[in-house]
């Protein structure tokens, strides 16, 4: 099992907190998480930060039940039941992975917009580690 040292987990704090993106001040496009040459022109590593909105479509998913789940998620893995984990496209966007909350894991759907919030993820040596997870973003996009 992966392990992250919490003085490894408090450093990447500010990505895990707040969806900070880079952009490309050569391409505009925005890398997420934030790279050091920019993964779509490979050619700058001149950036400035935005803040993302969070919201999105689901651009893909896939259902996860028992078994070879990664630590993150092994909570719900041990309470069983089959959850989503979606690739969202983010309005600015990049692509984020995320687990779902809050849906039915047969209502998720291509296309569903959907809003990043930030939410208890996991508990390991007393420590509460958060991150995103992404919800139905109510009333539509
Ligand atoms: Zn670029």
């Amino acid at each position: 099992m992966a392990h992250v040292s919490v003085p490894m987990y408090w450093r990447t704090i500010p990505q895990r907190y707040r969806l900070v993106g880079m952009q490309c001040k050569k391409c505009g496009k925005v890398n997420f998480p934030p790279k050091g040459v920019c993964k779509y022109c490979n050619a700058s590593s001149e950036f400035a930060e935005v803040r993302l909105s969070g919201k999105g479509k689901v651009h893909t998913f896939t259902l996860i039940g028992a078994g070879g789940a990664p630590p993150e998620f092994a909570e719900q893995e041990k309470a069983g039941g089959v959850y989503p984990v979606t690739i969202v496209e983010l309005e600015e966007g990049p692509k984020v992975i995320g687990q779902m909350a809050d849906v039915n894991p047969k209502d998720v759907t291509i296309g569903m917009p959907v809003r990043a919030e930030l939410r208890r993820i996991y508990e390991e040596e007393g420590v509460v580690r958060y991150g995103f997870k992404f919800v139905p973003l109510e009333g539509g996009a």
